[in-house]
């Protein structure tokens, strides 16, 4: 599409600086924004830095502005101060022939000069929320009369627990007021913030979304069939989960996953073929407003979902058939932004793996789940980050008088820190971190245990059979032909007389008849069970050889 600036209406000063600059055509969001926010209309833009959104945004405020006004016209917000300074500067060129005054504001900075030139006048403010919040408090920055606010690379600054100040701000401006927003991604957040305080805004995202698995980078973990909910708990620690679509084949599985998920504090529900549509509609809406943030699905439940915010997929069980596997993981790395896609198989399931492979023409990469000591390091840096939020914030008064009473009744300020840490950490309680064990493969390898058992078989094959020395051997009235097993024996001896089924020694199955070893001081104890002796159904009596 071969557009040119002027075809958007923008004023002859704003296309020949833009000239200067050397862009000759709008970028794709160029050329549905602009219109848009020069019909007044509220937009949200989906796109990254790279798409010239900046622009896309700048230039409409450039040609509605009133240079000159006593108040600041237009409000930017930007996460970083990096990103402030960007984009006060880009501003500033793109307006240079309209002169317009923009001012840059981010903490770390000494207020002083930022406001002597808020006094003096300015037309455009971009800001960090925190900063900016503290000079509305300080009631240096009045915002009353904006009647633009620009909400740049919103996914970010919500990640940083700015959506209090965020809200605060807006607050603070003219319900009137033309909103945009700009983010990478759309989680359910940034939507929650969208519908309270965008109006009908028209949307832009970044070209038909693509539905190959291209975005998704795709990992399996081995795992005995009896330790999927361990592997996936563990997982769930230690992956940087926004939102999640895990699949269960079965009805039954998902609530059991569901359940055990909340207990662990992360906000599951389930979507299976037990609900009806009015259900299944709230179950979505709460996943699409982030309320909740996993989905415990089945494949038919999931059919036709449409949601774009996933980051993580995780196969908690193998699709029934390839296609299904791309159908499930489809649902992350949409809009550009990657996914993963996370499987969980047993050995015995190596045989399927390659055929989604050979499939998906793409290979998934094997990965070692994390360990407990993995687990607990994440866990604590978790904690510090989170403390780092509110260092860096520092609007803690009432706590810090806490601190000061505790220190004055003599305690140690590195001992209250760390037994508030502790205190926080004790809903850690609810998350105990489930056990593993190797991986069997499909033959289970002899443990030691289970050696014995392996050398009888042998000696069974071989047909010979002898007396070691402080056994005794005994005779079963049951044999081949009646279906009896080395496991019928060992089981049904050392239950019934209550000895180790490691004692038990060599048996030789016969076709009526069954022989077995047991150590001489056993032996009677044995024998007096006799009646209790049961293979299945039948009855067997035993006695010696
Ligand atoms: P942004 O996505 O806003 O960070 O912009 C990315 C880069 O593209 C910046 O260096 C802009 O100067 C540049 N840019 C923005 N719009 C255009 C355009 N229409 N033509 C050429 N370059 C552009």
């Amino acid at each position: 599409m071969d557009q040119s600036f002027t075809m958007l209406n923008l004023h002859p000063d704003l296309v020949q600086t833009l000239t200067e600059k050397g862009y000759s055509a709008p970028t794709p969001i160029q050329s549905e924004i602009i219109p848009a926010m020069l019909a007044g209309r509220d937009v949200i833009g989906q796109s990254q830095t790279g798409s010239g959104k900046t622009a896309a945004f700048c230039l409409p405020i450039l040609q509605t502005l009133q240079p000159g006004k006593k108040h600041v016209q237009s409000l930017i917000l930007a996460p970083t101060r990096e990103l402030a300074l960007q984009v006060s500067q880009a501003m500033a060129q793109y307006g240079k022939k309209v002169g317009v005054r923009v001012l840059a504001v981010y903490g770390g900075q000494p207020y002083s000069e930022q406001i002597n030139r808020l006094r003096k006048g300015v037309d455009v403010v971009v800001g960090t929320p925190g900063r900016l919040l503290d000079l509305i408090e300080k009631a240096v920055l009045d915002l009353s009369a904006v009647s633009t606010v620009v909400l740049d690379e919103a996914d970010e600054m919500l990640s940083m627990g700015f959506v209090a100040d965020i809200e605060a701000i807006l607050e603070a401006t003219p319900a009137n007021r033309h909103t945009a927003l700009f983010s990478a991604t759309l989680p359910g957040p940034i939507r929650t913030l969208a519908n309270r305080y965008l109006r009908d805004p028209q949307a832009f995202t970044m070209g038909p979304r693509q539905l190959t698995v291209d975005t998704v980078e795709q990992r399996y973990y081995l795992i005995n069939e009896n330790e999927r909910m361990a592997a996936l708990t563990r997982l769930f620690e230690v992956e940087p989960i926004v939102s999640a679509l895990v699949f269960s084949r079965t009805r039954l599985g998902t609530g059991e996953l569901a359940n055990e998920l909340v207990t662990r504090g992360f906000a599951a529900e389930v979507l299976n073929g037990d609900l009806n549509q009015d259900s299944r509609e709230r179950v979505l809406q709460r996943f699409r407003n982030n309320q909740i943030k996993v989905l415990v699905a089945t494949d038919v439940a999931a059919r036709g979902l449409d949601i774009d915010h996933v980051s993580h997929v995780f196969n908690y069980d193998l699709p029934q058939d390839p296609e299904l596997y791309v159908h499930r993981i489809g649902r992350t790395g949409r809009a550009g932004k990657s996914g993963i896609a996370i499987s969980l198989l047993t050995p015995r399931e190596r045989w399927f793996l390659r055929k989604i492979e050979a499939y998906t023409k793409q290979k998934m990469v094997q990965s070692q789940l994390p360990s407990e000591e993995e687990i607990q390091t994440q866990r604590d840096s978790g904690l510090v980050e989170k403390m780092m939020v509110w260092l860096r914030r520092g609007r803690c008064q009432r706590e810090r008088d806490m601190v000061t009473n505790l220190v004055e009744q003599g305690h140690d300020a590195n001992e209250i820190a760390a037994a508030a840490f502790k205190l926080i950490r004790s809903e850690e309680k609810q998350r105990p971190i489930m056990p593993l064990s190797d991986v069997r493969e499909d033959r289970p390898k002899p443990a030691r245990a289970s050696v014995k058992r392996v050398k009888r078989a042998t000696e069974i094959q071989t047909g010979r059979s002898s007396h070691e020395k402080g056994m005794v051997r005994l005779a079963l009235d049951s044999g081949k032909a009646d279906g009896i097993r080395i496991s019928h024996v060992v089981g049904s001896l050392s239950h019934h007389a209550d000895i180790p089924g490691q004692s038990i020694g060599k048996i030789r199955i016969e076709d009526r008849t069954t022989f077995v070893d047991v150590p001489e001081d056993l032996a009677d104890r044995v024998l007096a069970q006799t009646k209790a002796y049961h293979i299945g159904r039948q009855r067997i009596s035993i006695q010696r050889a």
